[in-house]
């Protein structure tokens, strides 16, 4: 904000009603508001100066009653001037940027009431205690003037209303003594106009980084909102594909890379007797003639209702996998050989016994299964390598059949068929 801004928002203001008013942000406001308070209060030394030396000028020459009016009038704008800072300063709130239009309408009045002053005095005191009036006078109100943050246009007002008519009022009385005396007024003057500028100087440099600030604040705000945006995004397609990653396209059951790592993070448990796991391989009967006979995409939908089937006789803790073209894996859990023949058996039929609706119409579809019992001394592959020559032993022994692997059914008939028999069904 340049200075002339700066007063067309005070002559705004003062259309608004507030004689003289800087808008600034308020914390600003505040701290700066503190800064001035204290530089006015420890400038009351100034002011007593000023005092005295106008008590000296009206002390020596003036007649009583002029005398007490001038001690009076002095007294009662330091007094008020005091009040007031104190009340001010009392009151600072950085939640109200408004300025306190009575402190302007004193400092405007102070300035005339002694710009007005020495002329009153004139003929009665000499010219000596008529400049001492005229500089405690302008002291006086430009102590008053800076006291006040928004005071700035308001000391500019009274240097230009009061003192310098002054000043030329007395260099028209004539002694080379008050030209000189006038002039060093006036560069009195301008030296604490000059602080007064500078002080401002410092506030418009506060309020112009606080923009900056403001700004700086709100472009991170929108480069954050805009990361957030990107973030959730990549996060999404990274959850998309890690699914993917996991997931068969066809048919949407877990991929052998899924399956496999399911595996592996039973084999803990598998070893240390704590969990019987037992494997199924699953082949589809003749699904070559499917294709041959109905096409592709008829094939494709045979898979899909195959691998809904398989799906609806598992347990929860089961996993089902496409881990081929027209073949399937399944890892089931708690579960030891016979039980597993036994919920492979189950699986078997529900695929044989439905309806599987394409395209085409109706197509006749049967699955073998090959079962083995993931023994605690073996790796998963080895469990896996039993599982599919059962499997291979259901094909060539006709097809739509579970077979065992030859250890686990040399293990079960040893066991008696009533614990065989024990636990629910699949
Ligand atoms: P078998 O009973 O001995 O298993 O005979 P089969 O015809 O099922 O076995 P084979 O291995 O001869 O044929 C498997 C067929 O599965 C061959 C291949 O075209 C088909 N196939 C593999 N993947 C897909 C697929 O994703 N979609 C379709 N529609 N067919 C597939
Ligand atoms: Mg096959
Ligand atoms: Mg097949």
């Amino acid at each position: 904000m340049s200075l002339k801004q700066d007063l067309r928002s005070v002559r705004a203001a003062l259309r608004r009603g507030s004689p003289v008013v800087v808008d600034v942000p308020p914390a600003i406001r505040f701290v700066l508001l503190q800064r001035y308070m204290d530089m006015s209060m420890r400038n009351g030394r100034l002011s007593l100066g000023s005092f005295g030396i106008l008590m000296f000028g009206l002390g020596f020459e003036a007649p009583l009653l002029p005398r007490i009016i001038a001690w009076a009038a002095l007294a009662a704008v330091f007094g008020a001037r005091v009040v007031l800072a104190r009340r001010m300063l009392r009151r600072l709130d950085p939640a109200d940027p408004r300025s306190d239009w009575r402190y302007d309408v004193l400092v405007l009045l102070a300035s005339s009431v002694w710009g007005v002053a020495p002329i009153a005095f004139h003929g009665w005191v000499s010219p000596l205690s008529q400049y001492c009036i005229t500089y405690a006078a302008f002291v006086a109100t430009s102590l008053l003037a800076i006291t006040y943050i928004a005071a700035l246009p308001a000391s500019v007002v009274m240097v230009g209303a009061s003192v310098l008519p002054l000043i030329g009022f007395m260099a028209l009385q004539g002694p080379t003594v008050m030209v000189v005396l006038a002039f060093g007024t006036l560069v009195c003057s301008i030296a604490l106009q000059l602080r007064v500028f500078s002080i401002h100087g410092t506030l418009l440099q506060a309020l112009a980084a606080e923009r900056q600030n403001a700004a700086l604040v709100q472009e991170l705000q929108s480069y954050r909102r805009t990361l957030e945006t990107e973030n959730a995004t990549l996060d999404s397609s990274l959850r998309a594909a890690a699914l993917a990653a996991n997931r068969d396209p066809l048919t949407g059951l877990f991929n052998r890379r899924h399956i496999v790592a399911f595996a592996e993070s039973l084999a803990q448990r598998v070893r240390s007797g704590e969990e019987e796991v037992t494997l199924c391989m699953i082949d589809v009967d003749h699904f070559k003639q499917v294709n041959d006979r109905h096409g592709h995409p008829v094939g494709d939908e045979v898979l899909r209702a195959v691998g809904a089937l398989l799906g609806a006789r598992l347990r929860e803790g089961d996993c089902l996998a496409r881990i081929g073209g027209e073949e399937f894996m399944i890892v089931l859990r708690q579960c030891g050989a016979s039980r597993g023949r036994r919920a492979a058996e189950s699986v078997r039929h529900n695929v044989a016994a439905s309806q599987i609706r394409t395209a085409a119409g109706e197509v006749p579809i049967t699955v073998s299964m090959g079962v083995a019992q993931w023994a605690a001394d073996e790796g998963f592959e080895a469990a896996v390598e039993r599982a599919d020559r059962a499997l291979y032993d259901a094909k060539h022994s006709g097809r739509d059949r579970v077979e065992i692997d030859g250890n686990d059914a040399r293990r079960m008939s040893t066991i008696p068929m009533d614990l065989m028999a024990s636990g629910p069904m699949h």
